[in-house]
């Protein structure tokens, strides 16, 4: 699912990818995610200016039940009754303060990336609320909700087009230089200047193959250009290799100065320096604090710390 949302670009871009997967007959139940996009009140209103909280308030949440997706025309599509899945979220609640990274933690497939979908609403809650400045993000403008959010995934997708192209999303206006100073930042200048055309050549599916850590660095480097108040990371620096990771840590860190962050890692690095850590299971929170109280609580976190987290490279530093 996280493939079809543009990381860090715009709502609008995600609709085109929809819609090419609708005509290439993949995965067709993923153009759902088109419902909350279309979806925007008569009355609906602006993310407040400045630093902004994100909220969860005892939110329950199930995916729509694929046997109601056939392959379908769009209208029939939005007109999907999404709701009725077995239910996934069951009653999550926590806030990160204007400008506070919080850390999501758990085993694979606990919910951490469906809390993440809600906040750009690529599914919306079925109980509960989610807000963005203390307003229910389905009372937002898309537009507002777009400028204000940004999200970084697994996949560190890229467009088919140039990297100056890839980048120029994030930040329309950027100039030569800003661009340069990003690549830079996230550990691509010597790639970049190694490609057959520079900033121009294309990348992505059809064009040149970067790798996945590339790709992510990629990601990285549009996180810095962008504008976005709140940004969420899924998993981005998952394909990190250990020589580049320090120094794109750095970057990232960089990148969530002065914002509010909703973060899910493996790497204990981000995880450590996060204001919050939120241990999830089975759709719950069940442990929340700092990496140094959860450590002393010696429960759920201290066990993925010793289990996940701990990779060679994580355990020098945190000793
Ligand atoms: P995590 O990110 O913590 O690994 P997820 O949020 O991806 O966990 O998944 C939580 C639960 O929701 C899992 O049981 C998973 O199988 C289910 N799930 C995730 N995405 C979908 C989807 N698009 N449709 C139906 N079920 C899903
Ligand atoms: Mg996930």
């Amino acid at each position: 699912l996280t493939r079809l949302y543009a990381p860090l670009t715009s709502l609008a871009g995600a609709r085109v990818e929809v819609m090419s997967a609708l005509v290439s007959f993949e995965r067709v139940f993923e153009v759902l995610d088109l419902k909350p996009l279309i979806d925007e009140k008569p009355d609906a209103r602006e993310v407040p200016e400045g630093p902004v909280a994100v909220e969860f308030e005892d939110v329950r949440f199930g995916y729509p039940s694929a046997d109601k997706v056939s392959l379908a025309s769009l209208e029939e599509v939005a007109s999907l009754d999404t709701r009725g899945g077995a239910e996934v979220l069951h009653g999550i609640s926590f806030r990160a303060e204007p400008g506070q990274t919080v850390a999501l933690v758990g085993t694979s497939g606990a919910g951490k990336s469906t809390v993440a979908q809600l906040m750009p609403r690529l599914y919306d809650t079925d109980e509960g609320a989610v807000r963005i400045g203390g307003i229910d993000v389905r009372d937002l403008t898309a537009v507002s909700l777009r400028e204000t959010l940004g999200m970084v995934t697994q996949d560190g997708h890229l467009f088919h087009d140039s990297v100056r192209a890839n980048l120029l999303l994030a930040r329309p206006g950027a100039s030569e230089d800003d661009l340069w100073d990003v690549l830079r930042r996230s550990r691509l200048e010597d790639l970049v200047h190694s490609l057959p055309d520079g900033l121009d050549t294309v990348v992505g599916e059809r064009g040149y193959r970067l790798s996945g850590g590339e790709r992510q660095r990629m990601t990285i480097a549009r996180l810095l250009l962008a504008r976005q108040r709140v940004v969420i990371l899924d998993e981005a620096t998952a394909h990190l290799d250990n020589t580049s990771e320090a120094a794109v840590q750095e970057a990232l860190a960089e990148a969530l100065e002065g914002r509010t962050a909703v973060v899910i890692a493996h790497r204990l690095s981000t995880i450590r320096s996060a204001d919050q850590i939120l241990v999830v299971e089975d759709g719950h929170i069940v442990e929340r604090g700092t990496h140094e109280t959860l450590l002393a609580e010696d429960g759920r976190y201290a066990e993925l710390y010793r289990t996940q987290f701990a990779n060679p490279a994580d355990v020098v530093e945190a000793a």
